[in-house]
């Protein structure tokens, strides 16, 4: 210990010490790049397809019944990529936005705009997480735990000889004690966030999804976005594995279109699926509107079947799945 009352960082060797500002510089870039996309990546907001038409708007106004009011809807929404509905069954309307909320968009209250595959608003980047920064946000928890972890980790012996008063009585204690209990109280807070999000990103929900299942046509179903933990982690990361762990972005689809695992079934088609064999998925008329994602509408769906889980969640609509996603 230096006259001065400073603590020294013992590093051995050089090739140490090139270790050590490498991973300190990199983590505390990474997190910074992270943060400032989160923060800065403006929320994604429904395209004019979602809006209805002039005429239909004076229309739905004027209406003062919600079943004419829902029928108008339901004409504007006829060709739009819509499969889920309120929980009552009606589509899904913003009236702040005065457009059709496509499939995982919410209204968000803090930032009063529609938000596409709206996670939460988060008041720690004050700005709402969804499918323009999900990805970002996921990176900035990721280095921020590395970074929290570093810090902690390289103060761990100094607190160790705190502990057992080998330290000498300098105010270089309160530093030793304030950087490790720092890092270690945020790193176990971002441990359990970041835990969190990433089981719900192989589960493919958004946090708002987890506490209100969406509803499709066959009644709410919290998986019904996801397609196995591979593409649901390709929808976020995107293909190039490349890329997963830059702030860029790569995540699939446009946010408005989302492929779904559901089909219909009958009960005549459930007991033929019973008597294993495959069923065929059907479409309702009401009250969605009906246009089956294909390949070309979505490149999730391009490859073969073999992504469909295997667990009990899934075996329902296993052989439904191939059917409709591999045709
Ligand atoms: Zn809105
Ligand atoms: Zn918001």
């Amino acid at each position: 210990m230096p006259e001065s009352g400073r603590i020294q960082v013992t590093i051995s060797s050089t090739a140490e010490k090139v270790v050590y500002l490498v991973v300190f510089h990199l983590s505390f870039v990474m997190f910074v790049w992270s943060y400032w996309k989160t923060i800065f990546t403006s929320p994604a907001s429904p395209s004019k397809e979602f809006c209805l038409s002039k005429a239909d708007k004076e229309q739905y106004e004027k209406e003062e019944r919600p079943e004419s009011q829902q029928e108008i809807l339901r004409r504007a929404a006829k060709d739009l990529p819509i499969y889920t509905t309120t929980a009552s069954r009606a589509i899904r309307y913003c009236d702040r936005c005065q457009l059709i909320k496509p499939d995982r968009c919410h209204h968000c209250s803090a930032c009063d705009i529609c938000v596409l595959k709206m996670d939460h608003h988060c008041p720690w980047v004050n700005n709402c997480v969804g499918f323009s920064n999900y990805k970002f946000f996921l990176l900035f928890l990721m280095y921020s735990l590395l970074y929290c972890l570093f810090v902690a980790a390289t103060v761990l012996q100094y607190f160790i000889k705190f502990w057992t008063n080998e330290l000498p009585d300098t105010h270089a204690k309160f530093h030793v004690l304030f950087l490790f209990f720092v890092a270690a109280m945020f790193f176990i807070s971002i441990l359990s966030l970041f835990s969190y999000h990433c089981w719900l990103v192989g589960k493919n929900r958004s946090t708002i999804e987890t506490f209100r299942a969406p509803t499709f046509r066959n009644g709410p179903d919290k998986n019904g976005f996801s397609l196995g933990c591979s593409k649901n982690l390709r929808e976020v990361f995107g293909d190039e594995k490349k890329y997963w762990l830059l702030p860029i972005f790569t995540s699939l689809g446009d946010g408005c279109n989302f492929p779904t695992r559901l089909v219909i079934m009958d009960p005549e088609q459930l007991t033929v699926s019973s008597q294993n064999e495959p069923a065929k998925s059907s479409v309702s008329s009401q009250p969605f509107p009906t246009r089956p994602l294909s390949e070309s509408q979505n490149r999730l769906l391009a490859s073969d079947c073999q992504w469909v889980e295997s667990g009990s969640e899934e075996e329902n609509v296993k052989s439904g799945l191939c059917n409709t996603f591999c045709a």
